[in-house]
């Protein structure tokens, strides 16, 4: 329905205004189809998982706790969970304690969480650009001022950070926080690098920021490697956001945040505004799954599964896409951050791509002030291993017409010969 003709417009919240469905939303529904190579939504391989290992634990939670799986249960997530969640922010490094921690239904709840514990209208949020769909979403929707900080192969640009904070400084405002995703960030697949970690504490301590930390994907490296957390290095200006999204299933919608404890008392209490309780059932069931199954092996299977369809990706973007495209490549997790020549348009480009049978979210969808046109995100975890190669042919091919097509109409005046939309397209991605 288009905003102008909705009866209930004059009815809305402020906040709810200006929401909209980006119109690519309806094109996956058709990119969800069997013969489209999806590279869009950015999924887990569920298939992965061992099932029937799936099914004792679920049943075992009834057998043995059906009443109290069932039950309502505390705001704050249920103590035993919370205390097998440090063990796992512990294989990667991250120290807590289970008393800091509040159970969220996956890392989007916390992201909502947060944006509506910290952010005011027009306050600013200084956020990695590009950055996670849903960040942005979490934030927008809270009426912030989402502002960008540009990154390059070893992540979030420090320098650049401290500029955006003293030019906020000259303006007499703040940042509210910084939000990153320092680990296989999505949507760009590169991580921060240890020493901009370590730059970018002693920033948070020279000008007083609180840095939200968002890691969904730390445990996922195709070499087992972790890196120092942010939590770690400034714990009282941390608060952390994990999931075991990535690392079990995100069906489960388990998630939580670490926070220093006021912060977590206010988050308790505006979770519990939201809907109470997390579910005790799934809690149980992510319980059981820790404490009975190998999960360090299963992490590492996983990881092994993705490392497997990165590579398929990496090589066939090698032999397919033509000369003046560009990506990165990621050491861990989902995604290939894709560049393309000037000229061409990720976001008009899809309808074709979705007519050639590849699907991809166009750049734009990461960015809150319109910015990039010229990118397109390519999630590899979830198509076979075969049909990686296939669709990255398919999209290789797009791409060839398409840059002959610039040529061939533009000559040698091709870069920015397309209007540039502005705004954002949001509810995409994963
Ligand atoms: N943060 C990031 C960076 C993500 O990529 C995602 C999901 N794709 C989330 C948070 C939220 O995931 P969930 O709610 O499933 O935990």
């Amino acid at each position: 329905m288009l905003l102008d003709t909705d009866p209930y417009l004059t009815r809305y919240a402020e906040r709810v205004r200006g929401m909209s469905a980006s119109e690519i939303r309806a094109l996956f529904a058709v990119a969800s189809r069997p013969e489209v190579v999806s590279f869009a939504g950015g999924m887990p391989d569920t298939s992965a998982l061992d099932m029937e290992a799936v099914e004792a634990v679920v049943a075992q939670v009834i057998r043995d706790s059906g009443a109290t799986a069932l039950q309502y249960g505390g705001g704050q997530g249920r103590a035993p969970l919370r205390e097998l969640l440090v063990e796992v922010m512990e294989h990667e490094g991250v120290p807590a304690h289970a008393d800091e921690l509040l159970i969220t239904v996956g890392g989007q709840q916390a992201l909502e969480l947060i944006a509506k514990c910290f952010l005011d209208p027009g306050d600013v949020v200084l956020a990695e650009g590009p950055t996670y769909v849903g960040g942005i979403g979490a934030m927008t929707s809270h009426q912030a001022d989402v502002r960008h900080v540009p990154m390059d192969a070893e992540g979030m640009r420090i320098d650049l950070l401290e500029e955006a904070l003293d030019g906020l400084a000259r303006e007499g405002r703040r940042a509210e926080y910084v939000y990153t995703i320092p680990n296989h960030q999505n949507p760009a697949g590169v991580s921060l690098s240890v020493e901009r970690r370590h730059r970018l504490a002693e920033v948070a301590e020279r000008h007083d920021l609180l840095i939200v930390e968002d890691n969904p994907y730390g445990l996922l490296d195709f070499a087992g490697e972790t890196f120092p957390s942010l939590r770690q290095l400034v714990p009282d200006r941390v608060v952390y956001v994990g999931t075991v999204s990535k690392t079990i299933a995100p069906g489960l919608r388990t998630g939580w945040i670490a926070a220093p404890g006021p912060i977590r008392d206010k988050l308790v209490l505006l979770r519990e505004a939201a809907d109470l309780c997390p579910s005790n059932l799934t809690q149980m069931i992510v319980e059981s799954w820790l404490r009975t199954q190998p999960w360090r092996e299963q992490i590492k299977r996983f990881a092994a599964v993705y490392h497997e369809k990165s590579v398929a990706m990496l090589d066939a973007l090698a032999t397919e896409m033509p000369e003046g495209v560009d990506w990165t490549v990621p050491s861990g997790a989902f995604y290939v951050w894709l560049t393309v020549p000037d000229g061409i348009d990720t976001s008009d480009l899809l309808a074709k791509a979705i007519s050639h049978r590849v699907a991809y979210v166009p750049g734009r969808g990461f960015y809150a002030d319109g910015a990039g046109g010229d990118h397109a995100r390519l999630c590899f975890s979830y198509p076979e291993v075969a049909r990686i190669g296939e669709g990255i042919s398919r999209l290789g091919e797009l791409l060839h017409e398409e840059i002959e097509l610039v040529a061939a109409v533009y000559g040698d005046d091709a870069p920015q010969v397309r209007p540039r939309r502005t705004g954002p397209a949001t509810g995409v991605g994963g």
